[in-house]
């Protein structure tokens, strides 16, 4: 059976003997904050569990990497959402060990996009157009430093209300135990 169709057959019995009725919430958030983190399937239930965060805790804004790299891009705009339109308070980014944009070296996946029958001149093209795409696709080094850039990057922000704590966090991906980089009710930036 294909992905989809085991999904759409789990879906209806779901529907059908009214499991949803265990995960009834609202969409603000018990606990009010929100996290940004990265979609590593190795967190998809360790972070949760590890947080003590259960269904209608907390805003969740995944990417590769837990990354902020835009003020303007969608994270940022996530992370505003949550602040002003749903009640959260408090910003955690919560990156983590081996994470894979660590270390991630653009050029091997321009290839492998090449491999897979992106040609030469849509990459040009783009590099043409002003899009930077080897440094778009670059990881970061050190996942501390990362989740330090990106905590300022949302801390400075200019659209930012000035009382919100923002905390920088990192996770093993093998045992949840977190490690405080940023504590935000401290730090002044
Ligand atoms: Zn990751």
């Amino acid at each position: 059976m294909k992905l989809l169709d085991e999904i759409l057959q789990h879906n209806e019995e779901f529907v059908k003997e009214k499991k949803y009725e265990a995960y009834s919430t609202t969409k603000f958030p018990n606990k009010r904050m929100v996290i940004v983190t990265c979609m590593d399937t190795r967190l998809t239930e360790l972070l949760p569990k590890a947080l003590n965060i259960g269904n209608g805790d907390v805003k969740l804004v995944k990417n590769a990497g837990a990354l902020v790299s835009h003020p303007f891009g969608s994270i940022m705009r996530s992370i505003l959402v949550a602040v002003y339109q749903l009640q959260a308070d408090e910003v955690l980014v919560i990156g983590h060990h081996d994470c894979g944009m660590a270390g991630m070296k653009a050029d091997e996946m321009i290839e492998n996009m090449k491999e897979r029958g992106i040609k030469e001149e849509t990459l040009e093209m783009l590099t043409y157009s002003g899009i930077n795409v080897t440094k778009w696709l670059k990881g970061f080094q050190d996942v501390s430093e990362s989740v330090s850039h990106s905590v300022e990057m949302i801390k400075k922000h200019p659209l930012l209300a000035k009382d919100i704590p923002v905390h920088g966090l990192v996770i093993d991906p093998d045992t949840g135990k977190l490690d405080l980089v940023i504590d935000g009710y401290k730090e002044e930036l």
